[in-house]
């Protein structure tokens, strides 16, 4: 399996790969479509591969790929938002003194921890703290925040970041779909996050909706047009991930005018001619006082801040 911008991430599983010793849990963290899933699967090939290199193409690894290992246990929320104790409990904890099925050990994937709570992971404690030999246990969420000191203390963690943007476009031409200008439309919109490119291209609703409001957000920006701006903004602030993305996707766009008013050059894609023109338009310090205010508008979206006023304000800052 190949793993783009994730050297230092796979190093220290190399090392214990020699040794043939690995510690038994490891959180992961990284935003949306760094990769965590996938490298949860890399770390459970590390445990399991035949010729113990994660080497992709043994009867495990395959299987692994494959999600149909019976020994890499992917454990189901059984319809829930979160994961219940009661599942914790039967299908982890109990689960793992049992021996494996096929393997001389077992992997547990608890994925998307957030909100999960801290009597879920009580119920991991004792198991993480003196784990059964064969037992290994891997979560992730977005960020550490999700987890309690107590089971961070007993695992290994691992942050994931997004890719650089050479790996992201190598990694989305690996895939074999997507036209040379379909990528640069991608990363020009989401930089080197890979999964965001790929669900984009794949046709995601939000990400496609969030794209389009960015294109029309940058020319209400470039005409001054605070009235237009603040509906453009209004219009995605009802859906929290589609604020997000849009406003990441803003920063983008107007962090490419500053580099393209200085002599360098700016992304492509379906903004890169309204970041021209704001580059045309406005003075590099008034560029870069738009930037602030869209990251500080995109850091009270992830505060859970009222969404709706802050896109009010952000139009007025944007268009003084
Ligand atoms: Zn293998």
């Amino acid at each position: 399996m190949k793993l783009y911008s994730k050297e230092n991430a796979c190093r220290p599983f190399e090392a214990m790969s020699k040794t043939g010793r690995f510690v038994h849990s490891y959180i992961i963290t990284g935003e949306k479509g760094t990769g965590k899933k996938t490298f949860a699967r890399y770390i459970a090939m590390q445990l399991l591969c035949d010729n113990h290199n994660a080497c992709g193409e043994c009867r495990q690894c395959s299987r692994i790929l494959r999600g149909q290992h019976p020994d890499f246990i992917e454990v189901d929320r059984e319809g829930r938002v979160n994961y219940s104790v009661d599942v914790i409990r039967e299908k982890v904890v109990a689960d793992s003194c049992i021996s494996p099925n096929d393997c001389d050990r077992k992997v547990y994937l608890l994925s998307d921890c957030e909100g999960w709570s801290d009597a879920c992971q009580n119920a991991m404690l004792k198991v993480t703290e003196d784990p059964p030999e064969a037992a290994y246990f891997i979560f992730t969420a977005v960020n550490r925040n999700s987890f309690l000191s107590t089971l961070i203390s007993r695992s290994m963690t691992i942050e994931l970041h997004e890719a650089d943007i050479s790996s992201c476009r190598e990694a989305l031409s690996d895939m074999g779909k997507y036209s040379e200008e379909e990528i640069d439309r991608a990363v020009s919109l989401f930089g080197g996050n890979i999964g965001r490119c790929r669900d984009f291209l794949e046709g995601s609703g939000e990400l496609t909706a969030a794209a389009e409001a960015v294109t029309k957000a940058m020319d209400a920006i470039v005409a001054r047009d605070e009235y237009a701006l603040a509906h453009i903004l209004g219009s995605v602030s009802s859906k929290r991930e589609e604020m997000r993305y849009a406003l990441e996707m803003l920063a983008r766009s107007v962090r490419d005018g500053a580099v393209i008013r200085n002599g360098g050059k700016g992304g492509a894609g379906c903004t890169a001619a309204a970041s021209n023109r704001l580059a045309e338009r406005f003075s590099t310090a008034r560029i870069l006082a738009m930037y602030d205010a869209v990251c500080e508008a995109s850091y009270r979206c992830t505060r859970n801040c009222n969404a709706q006023g802050a896109a009010a304000v952000l139009a007025g800052k944007l268009c003084r």
